[in-house]
């Protein structure tokens, strides 16, 4: 737990919310909306408040990862009231924009939506917020690095060498906006055939540790490319609510124990 602070000229300027995270991976498809999703329910099962914020622009997946569906009910001007999954409260551009609108169109409007998220959602009382961001270290990502004040950043990569850049980048684009750097996650770390036991290495193997190491930040963790996981995830039963004490879900609590 982290000590009770006077706000700094880090705390949050989101109302009622006390610390912002953010979830960043340098390119997609990485794992990173199913950290932000499996973290943010294993920093609820510690009895924190939490929140969580989905800006991935391009794929928003945090309505399917928590298997919610409608529109957000407005209820003051233009202030919505944000779902809630497993105990997490969720917001995502995903609730806004249909599916099949073109990317040509969201891109503005989805900016001013995510602005819209950030201030203008009934959060009540949070410890956390969890921000699922946009992958990538381009504009987008910048401005909402710097959209409100992070209490810090957590980055998702696989081990493969390309990946690792794009993280290496992310660190950088954080550290340039002063926001601290929680940790690096290892996804898709390794494979257990479910069959013989026998485990393979499909992407590498402990390029995020060593990545870590050279950057001098924390290693929060390994997570294995998992077909139980993967399943979960899909069908919007994510692994940390619905397998609390399996083997996977107990990386993401330690991972959330070593990030709070
Ligand atoms: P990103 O947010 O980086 O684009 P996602 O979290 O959406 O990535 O994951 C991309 C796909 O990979 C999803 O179908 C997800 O269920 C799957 N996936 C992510 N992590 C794992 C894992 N450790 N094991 C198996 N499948 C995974």
């Amino acid at each position: 737990g982290r000590p009770q602070q006077a706000p700094s000229p880090k705390a949050t300027l989101i109302q009622g919310v006390k610390h912002v995270i953010a979830i960043a991976s340098g390119k997609g498809g990485v794992g990173k909306s199913t950290t932000a999703c499996n973290l943010a329910l294993a920093l609820a099962s510690q009895g924190l408040k939490i929140g969580i914020l989905d800006a991935d622009i391009y794929g928003p997946s945090l309505p399917k990862l928590f298997g919610l569906h409608g529109k957000p009910r407005v209820i003051q001007g233009r202030t919505l009231a944000p779902l809630e999954g497993f105990g997490v409260k969720v917001m995502s551009i995903g609730f806004m924009v249909e599916e099949e609108t073109p990317m040509i169109w969201r891109g503005p409007m989805v900016m001013s939506a995510i602005t819209q998220m950030l201030r203008e959602v009934a959060w009540g009382e949070l410890d956390v917020l969890v921000v699922d961001m946009p992958p990538g270290t381009g504009d987008a990502q910048l401005t909402m690095a710097q959209a409100t004040p992070l209490a810090g950043a957590v980055i998702v990569s696989t081990p493969q060498d390309l990946a690792l850049i794009d993280a290496r980048r992310g660190v950088a684009m954080f550290r340039k906006t002063e926001v601290p750097i929680l940790g690096i996650v290892e996804n898709m770390s390794y494979f257990i055939a479910p069959d013989t036991g026998a485990r393979y290495d499909i992407f590498g193997h402990g390029g995020a540790r060593r990545e870590a190491d050279r950057l001098g930040v924390p290693f929060l963790g390994e997570v294995p490319l998992d077909m139980n996981l993967r399943e979960r995830s899909d069908s919007g039963q994510p692994i940390v609510a619905t397998e609390p004490d399996g083997p996977q879900s107990r990386v993401y609590q330690e991972m959330a124990r070593l990030v709070w």
